[in-house]
């Protein structure tokens, strides 16, 4: 039996793993909740998983919840608790043995490096932490000999490409992507993009700021700097292959030219899975790989058209100048996602956002070794104000 808290319990990872969690009562406990504002998804996870603690950042909510609770199901005992740092209390309560990441954005970051001071195993979904704090995080997973596992699906075919492999044969990553809803379109088609067209993924059905992120390729090059921590290797070891029938999850390539993939079925359940049963296999939730399925009759590998998704190559820069440039363009693109979601910007003005503000933090780098926590905090911050005063026209 594995005791399970959840960050990010009411999203697109929060439900599946719920999800597996149901199918294996046996097998998890859910310990602990948490979420931002969704009353009535969390009001009846309560109800199913009776963890010992829930949590909501947004304390209305929370507020109403457990109104809710008192009115409705009185006989329920989780206790309720509120606030910006809630989700830190939810990563480190003590029945906890793994911390599930699937909250969105950098607010994972700080929960998450708790979590592991606590001595607490993280299967993460939640890449943005690895990306802006990858390099005070992984220094952390090694000191405190916790288990990081890799729940993104890119990261989770990799490392079990890995398993049983030595490091040093390893030679490249090749990191796959379905090329998202506007893979073949010219800079000129991009202008006019709506929000509703960005949200139609083609493969995977996932929560907004993702889609988002997949459509404009920087999810690419997000996972291209989370692999490079997860991995060890430097970015430019890892090269993107865009492969829209998303079936091969991603390869690696070893020091003598074998080529090792995972195939699969596009559904996050078994990602989950693979990371929560760690180092056992669970049994098998979803329908069995067909290889003889439609998608599987013309498997096709292109590279990404780094013109018009300017945003990868910035990413792989990023990764290149490593130290805080990372969190900066991290922090640009979530302030600049956000506002593409409510209409406030064009589709292309996410990416002249997060090219500002880098090129506002550029000289101002520091090395790898003078990372720290309230620094990131700082300049993750500093580079949100800036993306919010970046003039767009
Ligand atoms: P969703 O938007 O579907 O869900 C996000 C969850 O986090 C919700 O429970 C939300 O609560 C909560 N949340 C959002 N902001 C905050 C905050 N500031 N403080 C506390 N809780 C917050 O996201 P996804 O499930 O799609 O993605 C989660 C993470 O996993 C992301 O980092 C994403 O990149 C990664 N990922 C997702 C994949 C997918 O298939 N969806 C695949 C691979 C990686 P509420 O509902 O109340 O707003
Ligand atoms: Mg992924």
């Amino acid at each position: 039996m594995r005791n399970i808290s959840l960050l990010g319990s009411t999203g697109s990872i929060g439900t599946q793993t719920l999800e597996v969690a149901r199918q294996n009562p046996d097998d998890f406990c859910i310990v602990g909740l948490s979420c931002r504002s969704n009353v009535d998804l969390l009001f009846e996870q309560i109800k199913e998983f009776k963890p010992r603690i829930a949590a909501m950042t947004d304390e209305a909510s929370a507020m109403m919840l457990k109104e809710r609770l008192e009115t409705e199901a009185p006989e329920i005992m989780t206790e309720i608790i509120s606030g910006e740092d809630s989700p830190e209390v939810i990563a480190t309560i003590d029945e906890a043995d793994t911390v599930l990441g699937a909250m969105v954005g950098f607010a994972g970051l700080k929960p998450t490096y708790e979590a592991i001071k606590k001595g607490k195993d993280i299967a993460l979904a939640n890449k943005e932490t690895l990306v802006a704090g990858g390099d005070i995080v992984m220094p952390l997973v090694k000191e405190k000999g916790v288990e990081l596992l890799p729940v993104d699906s890119e990261h989770c075919a990799i490392w079990q490409c890995l398993w049983g492999e030595k490091k040093e044969d390893l030679d490249r990553i090749l990191i796959t992507a379905s090329g998202g809803p506007f893979r073949g379109k010219s800079r000129e088609e991009l202008e006019n993009v709506t929000v509703e067209n960005a949200l139609n993924h083609p493969t995977w059905k996932m929560g907004g700021k993702i889609t988002i992120d997949s459509s404009t390729m920087m999810n690419k090059g997000l996972e291209v700097i989370e692999a490079s921590h997860l991995f060890g290797v430097d970015v430019d070891r890892i090269d993107v292959v865009v492969h829209p029938q998303s079936v091969i999850h991603s390869m690696i390539r070893m020091r003598d030219g074998s080529v090792l993939a995972q195939m699969g079925k596009p559904s996050m359940i078994l990602p989950i899975m693979v990371a929560l049963y760690y180092p056992e296999r669970g049994p098998r939730l979803l329908e069995e790989f067909d290889p003889f399925c439609e998608a599987c009759s013309n498997l096709t590998f292109e590279k990404c058209d780094t013109d018009v998704f300017r945003l990868l190559p910035l990413a792989y820069e990023a990764g290149r100048k490593k130290g805080i440039m990372p969190a900066v363009m991290n922090a640009a693109n979530e302030i600049a996602v956000g506002r593409f979601l409510k209409g406030e910007i064009g589709f292309t003005d996410i990416e002249r956002t997060v090219y500002e503000v880098c090129d506002l933090f550029d000289g101002k780098n520091v090395k790898r070794e003078e990372m720290n926590l309230e620094l990131i905090l700082e300049v993750d911050k500093e580079a949100r104000a800036r993306a919010l005063e970046v003039n767009l026209k």
